[in-house]
C-alpha cells in the first residue's frame, strides 16, 4: 500500500530546501574547465565538509563522482566514514588530520589523513609498518594560515630527509590560502612563492593550493589539483563582482497563519516591532533553530509571488513574522509558500544582511527542512 506522506516528503513540511545537483555538477565542470583552460591536465576535487556545505554530502558526492570528480575532501573522520559508504573506491582526504589513536579507523575505512605536522607523519608511517602495507599520505604545509600544517622548520626537515616518508605513498602536497577572495592582497603571492619552493623541493608528488576563490587568482595558483568547496554550491568566489556560479539551493517556507493587527501593535518576543498602520502579519515555519539567524531582525526580507516582503520582529526558534500588508491576500493564505533563499535573495545576500558570510549561511541550513533533490536539465550538458 502506498503511503502519501512518504511519497511526497514536502507535503507536510513547514520548509523545503531544494538542492539542484545538476547545478552543482555544472559548477564543478566550470571550475575544472577553468583549470584546464591552458591545456594542462589539472584535476578538480570537491570539498564536501560540513555535509557538503549543508547540501548533503552523501548525495552530492556520488553525483560529482558520476560527473568525473576523483578526489574528495572532508573535515572529520566521521564525515569520511559516511562518504565512504557511498563512494567505495575514490580517495577521501580528511583535512583535520590524524587524531592520536585513530590510525586504525583511517585504515579500516580507506580514508587518507591530511598530515598536518611531523608527529602525525610519524604515526602514519608507524601505522603503515604495523598494517604492513603502503598507505597514502597528504602533506599539508602551512604557508601563512598559521592554523594547521607543517611549520616551515618541519617542512624543511621533511625536504632534508625524504626517508621520513618510507612506507607511505605521497598522494598530495597541499597548502591553504588565507585571503584568496582578495586578489590584490600581497599575502597571496607570498603564500604562492613559499608553496612553490616546497613543491620544487619535493619533486614527483602532485600539488594543490587553490580553494574556490584561489582558482580565480589565475593559472599560477592551479598546480595539479583544484580544491573548491564554496563555489560548487553557488557561493560567489568573487566578492563584489557578478557571481559566475549557478544557484544550487532554494529554500521556501510555508505560511502557517496570517492575522490583522491595528496600528501601534507589537509583533513577537520583546515587542521589538510595532506597526505604524493597520497591518497584516504572516507567520512562517522556520526560525533560528533552522539557521535563520536571530541577528536578521529588521534586516531580511522574503519574497511572495514576486513581492519583496520585510521580516519584522524578533526571529523565534521555529517562527518568523513578515509584514504582508502590501501583498494580495490571496497569496498569503495558510499553506502558501514564501521564498526565503533563491533567485531573489541568495545565500550571499542573506549573509550580507546577517553580517556573516555565505559559508555560515549554507552550513547552518536546518536539519528540519524537507530536502528535495533535483537534477536540473537546463544545467546538464
Ligand atoms: C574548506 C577548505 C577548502 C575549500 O574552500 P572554499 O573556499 O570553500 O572553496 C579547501 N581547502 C581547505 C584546506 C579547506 O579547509
Amino acid at each position: 500500500m502506498s503511503h502519501t506522506a512518504e511519497a511526497d516528503p514536502t507535503r507536510r513540511a513547514g520548509a523545503i530546501l531544494t538542492v539542484d545537483l545538476g547545478a552543482i555538477a555544472a559548477n564543478w565542470r566550470g571550475l575544472r574547465d577553468a583549470g584546464r583552460a591552458g591545456g594542462q591536465q589539472i584535476d578538480c576535487a570537491a570539498v564536501l565538509k560540513a555535509d557538503a556545505y549543508g547540501t548533503g554530502a552523501t548525495v552530492v558526492g556520488p553525483r560529482l563522482a558520476a560527473e568525473g570528480c576523483r578526489h574528495f575532501f572532508v573535515a572529520h573522520i566521521d564525515e569520511g566514514v559516511a562518504l565512504r559508504a557511498v563512494l567505495p573506491d575514490l580517495p577521501i582526504y580528511v583535512l583535520n588530520g590524524l587524531l592520536p589513536g585513530t590510525e586504525p579507523d583511517f585504515v579500516e575505512h580507506g580514508l587518507t589523513p591530511v598530515l598536518n605536522h611531523l608527529a602525525q607523519l610519524n604515526s602514519w608511517r608507524a601505522a603503515a609498518q604495523r598494517f604492513n602495507r603502503p598507505l597514502d599520505a597528504v602533506i599539508h604545509i602551512d604557508t601563512g594560515m598559521h592554523r594547521l600544517g607543517f611549520s616551515p622548520e618541519e617542512a624543511q626537515a621533511l625536504v632534508n630527509e625524504r626517508g621520513r616518508l618510507r612506507g607511505l605513498r605521497l598522494a598530495l602536497l597541499m597548502s591553504h590560502l588565507v585571503v584568496s577572495e582578495e586578489p590584490a592582497n600581497p599575502i597571496n603571492g607570498e603564500q604562492l612563492s613559499r608553496f612553490r619552493s616546497f613543491v620544487k623541493a619535493m619533486p614527483g608528488a602532485p600539488a594543490s593550493l587553490a580553494n574556490s576563490s584561489g582558482i580565480f587568482l589565475g593559472p599560477d595558483y592551479h598546480f595539479d589539483l583544484l580544491r573548491p568547496g564554496a563555489a560548487l554550491y553557488g557561493i560567489n568566489p568573487l566578492p563584489g563582482q557578478p557571481n559566475p556560479m549557478l544557484l544550487t539551493v532554494r529554500l521556501v517556507s510555508r505560511i502557517l497563519q496570517t492575522r490583522r493587527i491595528d496600528a501601534l501593535q507589537t509583533v513577537g518576543y520583546g515587542a521589538a516591532w510595532r506597526s505604524a498602520r493597520p497591518s497584516r502579519v504572516a507567520t512562517i515555519a522556520l526560525g533560528y533553530a533552522d539557521g535563520y539567524f536571530r541577528n536578521l531582525i529588521n534586516r531580511a526580507h522574503v519574497y511572495i509571488a514576486g513581492h519583496r516582503v520585510p521580516v519584522i520582529g524578533r526571529i523565534s526558534m521555529d517562527l518568523v513574522t513578515i509584514d504582508v500588508t502590501d501583498v494580495p491576500e490571496s497569496a498569503c493564505q495558510a499553506g502558501a509558500t514564501v521564498e526565503v533563499l533563491g533567485e531573489h535573495l541568495t545565500a550571499d545576500d542573506l549573509a550580507d544582511h546577517a553580517r556573516t558570510n555565505a559559508y555560515e549561511v549554507m552550513t547552518a541550513l536546518g536539519r528540519r527542512y524537507a530536502r528535495l533533490y533535483i537534477d536540473g536539465p537546463e544545467n546538464s550538458q
